[in-house]
């Protein structure tokens, strides 16, 4: 979305609630983050507005904490082929918290290489939603500071839904959901999130 024209780097218009950048990226997930720290190198003043985490979908809850899962259900079954193979062993157990801690730390450690990322490539970063007044105008909700941009790229993803058309939504879990599950002890023990709330 083109707004004015900004060939200077970054300057205060007015206030110090007035700024103005040649790119305001709205979203923290791979596209934005992408276009940010490319747009940065190039030498384009650059902010990224992010309301939740650096790393979006894929980092925090897509892509990398679906794979860990992955990974560790097929040591699982490992274990369960190893018998065959010759081998076994005195205890089996699995503690679904260790794994989800590890999980969060994990993408912590993701998250904040990101962040360094960005930094090193010149974006500022606002943790704060962002909303879109007009042509080449943006508001951060955090502060209420308004910016202008040249350049204005929404890269705010998607969210899953729960299609209430379908017969037994109610029982179903998005990956949103299963990510916040710490409670389950062992495997066949889950739940949708409706039933693991009263635990
Ligand atoms: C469970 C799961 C597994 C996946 N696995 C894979 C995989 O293995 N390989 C693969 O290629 N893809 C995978 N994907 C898809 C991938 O995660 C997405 O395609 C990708 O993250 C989309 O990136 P994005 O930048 O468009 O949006 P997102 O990553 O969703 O980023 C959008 C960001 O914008 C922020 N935001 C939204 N509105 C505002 C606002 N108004 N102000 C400020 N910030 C805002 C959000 O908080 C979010 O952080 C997976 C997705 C899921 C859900």
């Amino acid at each position: 979305m083109e707004g004015q024209h900004l060939s200077t780097p970054e300057r205060t218009l007015s206030a110090s609630t007035m700024k103005a950048y040649d790119l305001v990226v709205i979203g923290g997930g791979s596209g934005g983050v992408g276009a940010a720290r490319i747009a940065a190198s190039h030498g384009a003043t650059t902010l990224l507005a992010e309301e939740s985490r650096i790393g979006g979908t894929c980092v925090i809850r897509g892509c990398v904490p679906k794979k860990l899962l992955v990974y560790a259900s097929r040591i699982g079954m490992e274990f369960e082929d190893g018998q065959g193979f010759g081998w076994s062993f005195q205890a089996r157990e699995f503690t679904w918290g260790t794994l989800m801690g590890n999980v969060a730390n994990e993408l912590t450690r993701l998250e904040r290489a990101y962040e360094t990322t960005l930094r090193s490539a010149g974006v500022q970063i606002a943790h704060s939603r962002a909303e879109l007044l007009g042509a080449g105008r943006v508001k951060l909700s955090a502060n209420g500071q308004i910016i202008y941009a040249k350049h204005i790229l929404i890269a705010t993803g998607a969210r899953p839904i729960a299609d209430e058309s379908l017969p037994g939504w109610q029982f179903c879990a998005t990956s949103d959901d299963v990510f916040q599950w710490l409670r389950g002890r062992r495997c066949g023990e889950f739940h949708s999130p409706h039933t693991l709330g009263d635990s």
